[in-house]
């Protein structure tokens, strides 16, 4: 079965290589010379946003209201990597297409930047979800010390490619860094003052930034979004809030919040929207929400 839908994947990658072919034979070249940059999802495009600013084309290739972790390449994918100079995207773990989608675009001027290069990720232990997503939880962008390194790796690459902005690249994204250190070092004091460490989540997406502060997550469904809960595993989330004394469960934008709502209901908790930044949230930008976020926890901490 497994076997059955690689090969169903290729066959759609070069299929759709045709078709974006057919479509335009010559990358277009842009007017005003800016780079042209394709993102894969949200925050990937708030970090190459932040650095580039006015100098560059950003062009998303997950759709808006696509959940990421569920996405397949498409036509309109292929022709956007055909047509761009550079491709940011968080991490093989996260975007598991990328690497046969790019081959399959074949645009030898296409420069591919892994943004999470060089960050120590933390290891899945489910067989099941090693097999079918790698070794790593991918949700490295949710760490704002993490996002500090992927912001430096989003400037490097976009100066070595232009480099007559390469000084606006870096110094955007150094006062980009400031205000993520910011922000980390506000909550690394705020989470150290508190005993309550646990909370529990809509999926597993949190462990980066639990890794910032000290902090323990559970949730509802697994890394990947996918594994609602046997009634068995409810039956161990809801011991787990009675013990922790848990007065929040979150809930996601992408994630049914039904079983999110019954649990808190069990333990007379209450839930709260918390962003996991993989799709846009109106004029919300990461920064704001990642402060919400972090707020939020903070408060269902300190109840
Ligand atoms: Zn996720």
């Amino acid at each position: 079965m497994k076997k059955l839908s690689i090969i169903f994947c290729i066959c759609t990658l070069l299929l759709c290589s045709l078709l974006a072919g057919c479509g335009s034979k010559e990358p277009a070249p842009a007017a005003d010379h800016k780079l042209r940059v394709v993102v894969t999802f949200n925050a990937m495009k708030e970090f190459t946003q932040a650095v580039g600013q006015d100098k560059i084309h950003i062009t998303s290739l997950i759709p808006d209201g696509t959940e990421p972790h569920d996405f397949q390449p498409t036509t309109k994918t292929m022709q956007a990597l055909s047509n761009a100079d550079i491709l940011i995207y968080n991490s093989n773990g996260m975007e598991r297409w990328v690497k046969q989608a790019v081959k399959a675009a074949d645009n030898k001027k296409l420069v591919t930047v892994e943004a999470s290069k060089g960050i120590k990720l933390i290891g899945l232990t489910d067989l099941d979800l090693i097999i079918e997503h790698g070794r790593y939880d991918p949700h490295t962008w949710l760490s704002l010390s993490c996002a500090q390194a992927e912001v430096k790796n989003i400037a490097q690459a976009l100066a070595q490619a232009d480099p007559a902005n390469a000084d606006f690249y870096k110094k955007n994204a150094q006062v980009y860094h400031l205000k993520l250190q910011e922000l980390l070092l506000k909550y690394q004091t705020l989470f150290a003052q508190i005993p309550q460490k646990n909370f529990v989540t809509g999926h597993a997406a949190f462990a980066y930034l639990c890794r910032d502060f000290g902090l323990q997550q559970q949730s509802i469904e697994d890394v990947f979004a996918s594994g609602e809960p046997s009634a068995q595993n409810l039956a161990k989330l809801t011991a787990y809030c009675k013990e922790h004394n848990v007065k929040t469960i979150f809930v996601e934008e992408a994630v049914s919040p039904k079983t999110s709502e019954t649990l808190a209901r069990e333990v007379g908790a209450t839930t709260q929207e918390i962003y996991t930044i993989e799709c846009s949230n109106g004029e919300k930008t990461y920064l704001t929400r990642m402060e919400e976020n972090l707020d939020a926890i903070y408060k269902s901490l300190k109840k």
